[in-house]
């Protein structure tokens, strides 16, 4: 049984989800952390060029304000974006005046840029090297591998615990089991809500692991965030904006999965979506995508891999199970996605894949788990990557 449309016939196709409004809380364009509103977003200079101002990770809030009072004095518009690590300035309107300012020797600027590219912040040109997240103690990104193991949805205490303990012993980093999902059929099994989130909760303690766990509905963001430690957006929501920057209002990192239609530019600007209203922590997932081969659920795009941590400083992940649907075929593509240079993976795995409520067909038994994280360890050592 598949969570989702997207392998289903023309109504399935391009079924993203549209929820609610995403009550925004200001209006379109404009920037939460203050320094004045842009244009709905018009982030170019005449030339259509654009700048950022990247601040030092000490720089005082009156430093940043400073800059962002400068460049409103000089008729710019600063739009300030926030990170746990540092703060950076995307500068909106006539960069003429801007440009001969030498930014550099303010107190608390560590650079000015200039970005040709309609990626503002989360290209390798606005940041250079590869961004870190801490999660409970591990470090994603900067070299590391990271495994990502669990059912695809919660089912209840037994199944959750079994699971947990079992990718735990076989050596993953973080849970995952989904409280909320988005199903084809509005009667299949939509998730437990709240309670799945106890229950993960409730794993989290048990097990010592952190968990990633997926919000569809804006209007629960704030509820999925209070509980776990990595929220995800799935394929079906990649182009859901509203989502994005309710996602991008809250300070746990944001997994997000690629749309099985969308293009790799499509998937980065969603980044940037989430990114310009100051979450900067970001995992990028591929997890395959609709082409005209129908001999698997998806198919997975490898060669995004390489392609979107060449485009992006942000850590790229990869899902062989969503991508497959099929068992059988996850072993072979989480030792491809490793081999490929992945920052990690995450992978279903069922203690009974045979009655599970979600995606039974994907998962892999604890057993086949535990075997595969043997060939895991192998590969990651011969790509130069530290498992933690
Ligand atoms: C999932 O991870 O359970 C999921 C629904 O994946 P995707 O959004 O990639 O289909
Ligand atoms: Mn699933």
């Amino acid at each position: 049984m598949f969570d989702g449309p997207d392998r289903g016939g023309p109504a399935g196709r391009d079924a993203y989800y549209h929820l609610g409004s995403g009550r925004r809380r200001r209006g379109r364009g404009g920037s939460r952390h203050g320094a004045g509103t842009s244009a709905k977003g018009q982030v170019v200079g005449s030339s259509g060029e654009r700048m950022i101002i990247v601040m030092k990770s000490d720089a005082a809030t009156e430093q940043i304000a400073a800059v962002a009072e400068h460049l409103e004095g000089l008729g710019a518009t600063a739009r300030v974006s926030t990170g746990s690590v540092r703060t950076v300035i995307g500068v909106v309107g006539d960069l003429d005046g801007v440009r001969s300012v030498a930014w550099d020797v303010l107190p608390g600027v560590e650079r000015v840029m200039s970005v040709t590219g309609p990626l503002r912040f989360v290209s390798r040109e606005a940041q250079h090297d590869g961004t870190v997240i801490e999660v409970g103690g591990l470090r994603i990104g900067g070299g590391t591998l990271t495994v990502i193991a669990g059912p695809c949805a919660v089912e209840d205490r037994d199944q959750l615990l079994e699971a947990g303990k079992a990718v735990k012993a076989a050596g993953a980093h973080i849970l995952r089991g989904d409280a909320y999902k988005p199903r084809t059929s509005p009667y299949a099994f939509q998730g437990l809500g709240k309670e799945g989130l106890e229950l993960l909760a409730e794993a989290r303690e048990v097990l010592g692991m952190p968990f990633v766990a997926e919000v569809i509905d804006p209007r629960d963001v704030g509820l999925v965030s209070s509980y776990a430690d990595i929220v995800r957006i799935g394929s079906r929501n990649m182009a859901n904006f509203p989502l994005l920057q309710e996602v991008g209002r809250q300070q746990k990192p944001v997994q997000l999965k690629r749309g099985f239609t969308s293009t790799i530019d499509e998937w980065l600007n969603a980044a940037e979506y989430i990114y310009n209203e100051g979450n900067h922590q970001i995992i990028l997932v591929e997890r395959g995508i609709r082409t005209f081969e129908t001999a698997a659920r998806n198919t997975l795009d490898i060669t995004a891999v390489p392609i979107a941590q060449s485009l992006s400083h942000l850590p790229v992940f990869v899902d062989p199970s969503h991508a497959s649907g099929k068992r059988s075929l996850v072993p072979p593509l989480t030792r491809a996605a490793v081999a490929v240079g992945a920052d990690g993976i995450m992978v279903d795995v069922h203690p009974h894949p045979e009655s599970a409520l979600v995606d039974g067909s994907q998962a892999l038994e604890p057993a086949e788990f535990s075997e595969l994280m043997e060939d895991v360890r192998r590969l990651a050592e011969a790509v130069g990557r530290e498992l933690a």
